[in-house]
């Protein structure tokens, strides 16, 4: 059975080797030309870790990736609000990852190169439409190619084609009314070089984790950095670009922030490359699968980067969307992959919604009134432990103990 997947990101390459594992032939077409390992940090949680570890990446991730020890949850002046445990220290059989993008990107591109060929990803194919023929699909390409598969997986992204031709009346993007800066440094480690922290309130909130385990080996740090400030009203978005250069205009909202273990004024300072992306996101589908076509990834559950579930969720897809086809190599296995995994992207979209586990920083700020109050003083234990462990819930992931 042929299977043709749009789309070279983390979900799409992810799904290429899940979907090789079970002996499937599979073509990936990738729009952009000449892939490049763009973008900054990303957070692979143990349910995506154990994706990576199933295809034989482990030791191959150590290497590259910080395997994140725990997240800390800050005020702005740096109290510690909690500190939540991560990957096998949290009592999970597999870690959770921080790791920037593009390597992971290209890590997975280049384990496809070597398991399905050198040919098994066609760059510069940008899919322009679908045809479903009797058994077959017909993909044009917008060069004027054409090709033919049995089955179409739509791991085209935030802006997927495949959606928007199997959903022609969604519409424009959610977004937020939150903008993101985004950047990675080398920087001198903060604590113990493997815990990330998010800090502030839902309108002012700086995110930092270390992503690479080489810099760490140097006694060094490469840290990635999002500074969010919501501003903006919610409203509807039509553009996005995750490649956006921006300058350091958010300074003045951080100039309250004080962490004892990373100055952060020179860390933004210092760091080359700023982006700007928009928090968006898409209300959930009724439907993924239209006949021998499906959806996977960013494509078909976007969501905000909240509580790092977008290249999570897109590899713990890849994995079910494979033992599906390989139960059922027909479009009742696309079907099948789609009920196992819809509802659940559905309520982390939702939950993400809602702020997730980032929660608890709200119910500080509200109390918290200067760098010399007591956060024990203000907030109880059972109260952080309730807001952590619902949306583990909502997400799908649960410790062993719940
Ligand atoms: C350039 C880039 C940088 C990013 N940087 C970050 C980051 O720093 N931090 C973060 O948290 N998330 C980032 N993301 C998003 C993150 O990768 C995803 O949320 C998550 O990994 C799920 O991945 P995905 O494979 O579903 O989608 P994506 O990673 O978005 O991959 C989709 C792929 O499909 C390709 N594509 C799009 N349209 C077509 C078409 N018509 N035909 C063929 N191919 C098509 C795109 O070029 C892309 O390679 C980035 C995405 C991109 C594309």
């Amino acid at each position: 059975m042929k299977i043709a997947i749009a789309g070279a990101g983390i979900g799409g390459l992810a799904a290429a080797l899940t979907l090789h594992q079970q002996g499937f032939d599979v073509t990936v077409y990738e729009a952009v030309r000449e892939l490049k390992p763009l973008g900054v940090g990303i957070n692979v949680l143990p349910h995506g870790s154990s994706v990576l570890h199933h295809l034989g990446l482990n030791e191959q991730m150590d290497q590259l990736a910080i395997r994140t020890r725990a997240v800390e949850y800050r005020t702005r002046f740096g109290h510690i609000i909690q500190s939540d445990p991560r990957g096998v220290e949290a009592g999970f059989a597999f870690p959770q990852y921080s790791v920037h993008r593009g390597q992971l990107q290209f890590l997975l591109l280049e384990t496809v190169q070597v398991r399905l060929g050198p040919d098994a990803v066609v760059a510069g194919a940008a899919l322009q439409h679908f045809e479903q023929v009797g058994e077959k699909v017909e993909l044009s390409f917008a060069d004027g190619r054409s090709a033919e598969a049995d089955l179409l997986i739509g791991a085209d992204g935030f802006w997927s084609l495949v959606r928007a031709q199997i959903n022609p009346d969604e519409g424009p993007a959610h977004y937020a009314g939150t903008m993101m800066w985004r950047g990675a440094c080398e920087f001198p480690q903060f604590g113990d070089g493997r815990t990330m922290f998010i800090a502030g309130n839902h309108d002012v909130k700086l995110v930092c984790y270390p992503i690479s385990e080489e810099a760490r080996q140097r006694g060094s740090s490469l840290v990635n950095w999002v500074a969010e400030l919501r501003q903006d009203a919610p409203r509807a978005a039509e553009t996005a670009d995750w490649t956006q250069s921006a300058s350091l205009e958010f300074l003045p909202f951080f100039s309250e922030f004080l962490m004892a273990d990373i100055d952060i004024g020179p860390m933004f300072e210092s760091t080359q490359n700023i982006t700007l992306y928009p928090m968006i996101d898409r209300d959930p589908l009724t439907g993924w699968t239209q006949g021998r076509v499906s959806l996977l990834g960013d494509a078909a559950h976007p969501m905000y980067p909240i509580g790092a579930n977008g290249a999570s969720q897109a590899l713990v897809d890849a994995k079910a969307l494979a033992e599906a086809l390989s139960n059922n190599p027909t479009p009742q296995g696309l079907l099948d992959y789609e009920k196992v995994r819809r509802p659940i992207t559905s309520k982390v979209v939702l939950a993400n919604r809602q702020y997730g586990p980032e929660r608890v920083l709200d119910i500080a700020d509200a109390r918290i009134k200067s760098a010399d109050d007591r956060i024990e003083d203000v907030i109880t234990a059972e109260e952080l432990e309730s807001v952590a462990a619902q949306y583990r819930a909502r997400a799908g992931f649960k410790k062993a103990s719940e």
